[in-house]
């Protein structure tokens, strides 16, 4: 068994319980990739058992803290039956699921989703890339599952040194199925509505399981205040789209009638045309009609602008924009790009409108991220009501030993209905 020591006090994290050893806290050992190793205090006690990676700044992923604990198949196994069973005790109204989120799970680097009968996996780390096989096996036996696919064509291999890969890994296309377009195709059914996906030719692992829950919430949202005029920012395959569509026809105002006004509508804008086309596929899957929805493939800040110009107003806005900060060291750009976006999308609003507003970047923390539209408020000369604080569907769990597990962080912001002007 090969062991790893560390500089003195590098042991401190790993005492409460945190999983990673970086590079700077090793004084001597090594290993091959996703080998397990020892891993020893500067004095020689025993820390943890953990997954070695030459070539990563985060040179070690921890399995275990247990000194008893064997890392063999019967461990992975039992890992992987620990997160599937913990998800029938989350709140989940989808068959797509995140069967395995990573150190939150206990399997750094390890992504699973489960869209209806198809799993589709992430390797990023070389301790699961090593195990990748048991892993598979042990998938398929706590989910009765029999088919999966890797999605490991992730920027994040390379800093494992490990190159990218997708295809099958378990299992194949269905009959009828063409090896092509066809394959990948999965309609999931989440809260009241469908949302068509394909996992090998979406982004990640096919779809944005996340947003679940913050997705029924801006439906009820619109219903309740029967919002009329929404604007889906990164709409991607249009799941905030449709949510708003349910909401709209659930409160009535997608039909004409003599005191609703105006006619309920959705105006999605994305820079990708595939997923366009998917989110128009998706109204009409949901029944909605081609004149209910607008879909711009356009930047979302030059659009915001062209509005502003134009005169346009917005009942309810989403803003669900990409990463923009990878590390702590792109956050303060990062910062300034959040902060212009939600001062136009503040500007946009009516008085009494409604902004859902996220940051999945894991560099910028949930106080930050409230400040920066803070920030955004007082440029815009625009005060709200912080209605909610979101973060992601709990199936992505963060864990008390893992707060790098909070990425995903939303405000919901009601625009006051009488503005008073700070300039
Ligand atoms: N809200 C979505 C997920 C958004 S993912 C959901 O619930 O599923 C972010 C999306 O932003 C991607 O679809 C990407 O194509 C899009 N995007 C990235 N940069 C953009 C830009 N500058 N303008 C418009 N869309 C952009």
């Amino acid at each position: 068994m090969k062991t790893i020591r560390l500089k003195p006090g590098k042991e401190r994290s790993l005492q409460r319980g945190h999983p990673w050893i970086f590079d700077g806290a090793i004084a001597r050992g090594g290993a091959d990739a996703g080998e397990t190793v020892r891993v020893e205090s500067h004095e020689g006690a025993f820390l943890a058992w953990a997954a070695f990676s030459p070539a990563s700044k985060i040179r070690a992923r921890v399995w275990s803290f247990d000194e008893k604990q064997r890392i063999d198949a019967t461990f992975m196994g039992v890992r992987i039956a620990d997160s599937v069973n913990a998800r029938a005790r989350f709140p989940i109204e989808s068959n797509g699921t995140r069967l395995v989120h990573g150190e939150s799970d206990g399997l750094p680097g390890l992504i699973v989703d489960r869209y209806a009968d198809t799993l589709v996996a992430q390797f990023s780390s070389c301790g699961v890339e090593r195990w990748k096989s048991v892993l598979c096996d042990a998938l398929l036996q706590a989910t009765g599952c029999k088919r999966l696919y890797e999605r490991s064509d992730t920027s994040a291999r390379a800093l494992e040194a490990l190159p990218e890969a997708s295809g099958w890994l378990r299992g194949g296309p269905l009959p009828g199925d063409s090896q092509g377009e066809a394959a990948g195709e999965i309609i999931l059914q989440e809260h009241s509505w469908q949302l068509g996906l394909n996992f090998v030719t979406g982004h990640k692992t096919g779809f944005y399981l996340d947003q679940r829950d913050s997705r029924q919430l801006f439906a009820d949202t619109v219903a309740r205040l029967a919002l009329r005029q929404v604007l889906n920012c990164f709409c991607y395959t249009g799941g905030f789209t449709v949510a708003a569509l349910c909401g709209m026809r659930q409160a009535g105002v997608l039909q004409a009638t003599p005191d609703t006004g105006q006619v309920g509508h959705v105006t999605s804008i994305d820079s990708s045309g595939p997923a366009l086309a998917r989110a128009r596929a998706n109204v009409a899957l949901n029944g909605f009609s081609e004149t209910s929805a607008t879909f711009l493939d356009a930047d979302v800040n030059a659009s915001l602008r062209r509005f502003i110009e134009q005169g346009q107003r917005f009942d309810a806005i989403v803003l669900d924009p990409p990463k923009f900060a990878a590390n702590a060291a792109q956050a303060e750009r990062a910062a300034r790009a959040y902060k212009d976006l939600n001062r136009l999308a503040l500007l946009l609003l009516v008085p009494g409108g409604v902004l859902f507003t996220y940051s999945c970047s894991g560099a910028i923390s949930a106080d930050l991220f409230h400040k920066i539209v803070a920030s955004a408020g007082a440029d815009a000369g625009v005060d709200g009501f912080i209605a909610q604080r979101l973060g992601s569907a709990p199936d992505h769990p963060m864990t008390l030993n893992f707060p790098e597990g909070e990425y995903l962080k939303g405000l919901v912001v009601m625009k006051k209905a009488s503005v008073q002007s700070l300039n």
